[in-house]
């Protein structure tokens, strides 16, 4: 799967606790803190590979280099524990800026998505539920799973970046964020 799918998909799905009531965004800060922690977490499983999207960049090709050593690309970092694991991981930090702890649940979905994207490709998800079991997990029916770059995968592409537009507006006009909720009510 693409960068940019993964990004769409990650943020129709990060988007959602903040486009009903459950979650409050109050500026605009916060806004682009999420949509750049969905951006840069949508991505992270794909460290374990040195030739990804992230991985070749400055700063996250240092992360990368030390990740690849360690595991095979959709390895470790593609299993189900692994959002939870990074998810825990990341709260020391929060700890310190509580301030900024709307964006754990960010960081939990946004790497969920990733792992939901690749088991949309035909590839799949080797020992995703390893070590409870050693089978190959998708998140489609065959015949809707696609190779990365193909022609189906931007239709999906296409279906996540309209349901993103459609969040992020219900996420504007559903919070009163500060510069931007009165022009669209
Ligand atoms: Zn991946």
């Amino acid at each position: 799967m693409t960068y940019r799918t993964h990004v769409a998909l990650s943020l129709s799905l990060t988007l959602i606790p903040f486009s009903t009531t459950i979650l409050p965004v109050e500026d605009t800060l916060q806004l682009a803190l999420i949509i750049i922690t969905t951006y840069i977490f949508s991505l992270s499983p794909d460290f374990d590979e040195p030739n990804s999207y992230l991985s070749k960049r400055f700063p996250w090709i240092i992360i990368s280099s030390v990740i690849s050593i360690f595991t095979t690309h959709r390895g470790v970092t593609h299993r189900f524990l692994a959002p939870f694991i990074v998810t825990i991981a990341t709260l020391p930090f929060f700890v310190y800026y509580p301030e900024y702890s709307f964006l754990i649940p960010v960081i939990f979905l946004a790497y969920l998505g990733h792992l939901i994207g690749d088991g949309f490709t035909i590839g799949g998800l080797r020992r995703f539920y390893y070590p409870f079991s050693k089978s190959t997990k998708w998140f489609l029916p065959k015949i809707l799973r696609f190779k990365t770059g193909s022609i189906t995968e931007n239709f999906y592409l296409f279906i996540f970046s309209i349901l993103s537009i459609f969040q992020l507006y219900f996420v504007i006009i559903n919070n009163s964020i500060a510069g931007i909720t009165q022009y669209f009510s």
